[in-house]
């Protein structure tokens, strides 16, 4: 069995592949950028991932159903109503069965088994936790849910990621129970400050983590990121732009390490001074078979 922490973005594409490949996994999904939008309980790397795996998503934007519609919020808009993160009609109504279900006493894995069952995905896909848990960029002028910065990317300098409720929350029991029966971990090339880093800071994660096989993709290619603010964030908190930046912040966790064929060089320095087995490829996952391939590579270097 092997237990996969995963962001919404290279993670669910990952997953999608890896899913084609074998059902002995479970999925951990990110739930610090979770937020309450129009009073509804929104958890974009759950859905991400839950729309990649039932085949409804929509891959040109990566998120999101597929032929979604935006009446709803337009509307919304006209009542006043913010929309700097867009949510279609079809998600609303996930949305709305979610926060419905929480409402109602269930679990955050719980609600989110069942709306699995309903997109008809057969792999458990578990939240990391059931507590409240926010990621927040503290910029020089504020302080702002994680999700926000993501689509408004304002000025300023990242001062910090704050992990809200870090103190608090537990990793949920499902989470647990994976980790239980898994002998490999998959860190797929998902966003390793606020992704996968956010699923490690939770208690205990890491030492349990510590004692399996661990394998990771970078989420890097020739020191850019195909989506997303990681540049940014590493740079903010000086590690260096490149697969060696995100294998330093794994130090201590990686057994194996998957590096872009075009970032061959740094796998010498990062066998050398970070002790991982470092292997090269390439890691663009343009289409379903990419993905597929990628997740045979990785799945390959697993005995
Ligand atoms: P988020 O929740 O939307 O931020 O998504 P993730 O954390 O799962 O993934 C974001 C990271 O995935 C970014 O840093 C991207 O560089 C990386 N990524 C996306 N697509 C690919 C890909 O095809 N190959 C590789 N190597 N990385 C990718």
């Amino acid at each position: 069995m092997i237990t996969v922490l995963s962001g919404g973005g290279g993670g669910a594409k990952f997953v999608d592949g890896l899913s084609s490949l074998t059902h002995d996994i479970s999925v951990i999904a990110n739930t610090g950028d979770d937020i309450q939008i129009y009073g509804l309980h929104v958890s974009p790397d759950v859905d991400t991932i839950m729309y990649a795996l039932s085949g409804k998503i929509d891959d040109k934007k990566g998120w999101g159903i597929k032929n979604d519609t935006f009446v709803c919020q337009k509307y919304l808009k006209s009542l006043g109503y913010e929309d700097w993160i867009s949510l279609g009609d079809k998600d609303l109504a996930v949305h709305i069965k979610r926060t419905e279900l929480l409402k109602a006493g269930k679990t955050l894995a719980e609600v989110t088994s069942e709306l699995c069952k309903r997109f008809g995905v057969n792999i458990p896909l578990i939240p990391m936790t059931d507590d409240y848990f926010q990621t927040h960029i503290e910029l020089d002028s504020k302080t702002i849910h994680f999700e926000e910065y993501y689509i408004k990317r304002p000025e300023g300098k990242i001062k910090n990621i704050i992990y809200k409720g870090k103190e608090k929350a537990k990793p949920s029991e499902e989470f647990l129970n994976a980790l239980d029966i898994s002998d490999w971990v998959i860190l797929p090339p998902s966003n390793p400050l606020v992704s996968i880093g956010t699923i490690l800071s939770l208690k205990d994660i890491k030492k349990i983590i510590g004692e399996k096989k661990v394998i990771g993709v970078s989420p890097l290619i020739q020191g850019r990121a195909i989506k997303g603010p990681l540049v940014e964030l590493m740079k903010s908190l000086d590690y260096e732009v490149n697969s060696f930046g995100v294998a330093k912040y794994y130090e201590g966790l990686l057994d194996i390490f998957i590096i872009d064929t075009m970032e061959s060089d740094l796998a010498e320095r990062i066998r050398g001074e970070l002790g991982m087995e470092v292997f090269t490829t390439d890691t663009l996952m343009k289409t379903r078979r990419d993905r597929a391939r990628l997740s045979k590579f990785v799945l390959n270097r697993m005995d």
